[in-house]
């Protein structure tokens, strides 16, 4: 493993992977991997990587993070030129009007566009206090007919879309910048935190698995728990800030304030006695943290917890400003200190503790 931490999440945010075209992100795992861990990818596009020479019959940690992100897909080419699109993920229309975006061609190539709606000159009065739907809104590359897009540029229905945007670091605040911190913040912390407990003398056997298709309902963890069987599972997320929509004295996902512990979301109460362990864990180490309480959301956690007998699972989140947007801003602290929380627990943790659980 050659790459520093920073260099790693800016390959990981700047990858092209909507949900089921994950094949970059798995990329830049592989190369930052190397031969140092033991990987291997199911059909679904599930990497699993291993680290070597473990001690069989040890209770089996799950790391997870998720590989997609939030995205669209080319529907229709139409006569014009212009492309209707279909959202990948959660996304709110008003966020897209005007942005850009990248679509890969069919020769893997991406192709710049911008998302495009009726200019404001031909909208009646009522058109223009009304929110634009996506399904009024289009993907335009500059053509001008159908030909163009489908012989020229080589777009296909089916193309998959992302942000066009291209991570940027802040050394002044040490505030990273850029597309899908969630959840390749995640997939860094599965990855790093395996790299620093290479050698270590634990008492379990870890499993990461960089997992597919969160986005479109945790499909890829699924699949990946019922195949890594674990004892337990640590979900690593990129989840929502909400320090500058909430009252100081009440946000639970401030940036820089420290990686969150998800108590509650829709998908899973947390298991209560693996979190208090996690939490006297952190206050030991002094790591500083952030209780999250969610009232909606949910994590691949969801599908973990309810895998095969049942599995004790926390997740800890690094929050990101606008998360599901084009700009995701994240504190660098907060990563780092998410991977010494991790490793702090793996080396603490033992099958009593996790018999207990
Ligand atoms: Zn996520």
């Amino acid at each position: 493993m050659k790459t520093d931490s920073l260099k790693l999440i800016q390959d990981l945010s700047n990858a092209n992977g909507i949900s089921g075209f994950e094949d970059e992100v798995l990329e830049v795992a592989r190369k930052y991997i190397g031969d140092s861990l033991d990987v291997k990818e199911d059909t679904l596009r599930n990497l699993y990587c291993t680290p070597k020479n473990q001690i069989e019959n040890k209770p089996v940690v799950m790391l997870d993070g998720h590989t997609d992100e939030v995205g669209f897909m080319i529907q229709t080419i139409k006569n014009d030129g212009t492309m209707k699109f279909i959202p990948i993920g959660s996304w709110f229309a008003q966020n897209l009007g005007s942005q850009r975006v990248r679509i890969r061609n069919s020769d893997g190539d991406y192709i710049k566009g911008v998302v495009a709606s009726k200019p404001p000159h031909f909208m009646n009065p009522s058109e223009r206090n009304t929110v634009i739907e996506i399904t009024g809104m289009v993907i335009d590359v500059g053509a001008v007919s159908k030909e163009e897009v489908t012989q020229k540029f080589k777009i296909e229905p089916g193309a998959p879309v992302v942000p066009e945007v291209t991570f940027e670091f802040n050394p002044m605040n040490k505030v990273m910048i850029g597309k899908a911190f969630d959840d390749r913040l995640g997939c860094a912390c599965v990855l790093d935190t395996l790299t620093q407990l290479q050698g270590s003398d634990l008492n379990v056997k870890l499993v990461g698995s960089l997992s597919s298709q969160e986005e479109v309902g945790l499909r890829g963890a699924k699949v990946a728990a019922q195949t890594i069987r674990p004892d337990i599972a640590i979900v690593f997320e990129g989840t929502p800030s909400d320090d500058n929509f909430t009252d100081a004295s009440i946000a639970q996902g401030a940036m820089g304030k420290g990686p969150q512990i998800r108590h509650r979301d829709s998908s899973m109460v947390g298991n209560p006695r693996f979190i208090k362990f996690a939490r006297d864990i952190a206050k030991k180490e002094n790591i500083k943290f952030q209780d999250a309480v969610r009232e909606n959301g949910g994590t691949n956690a969801g599908n973990i917890h309810l895998s095969n007998t049942g599995v004790p699972t926390i997740v800890i989140g690094i929050p990101v400003r606008y998360a599901h947007t084009h700009y995701c801003y994240s504190s660098y602290n907060d990563y780092t200190e998410a991977v010494r929380w991790a490793v702090a627990i793996l080396k603490n943790i033992d099958k009593d503790i996790i018999a207990e659980f």
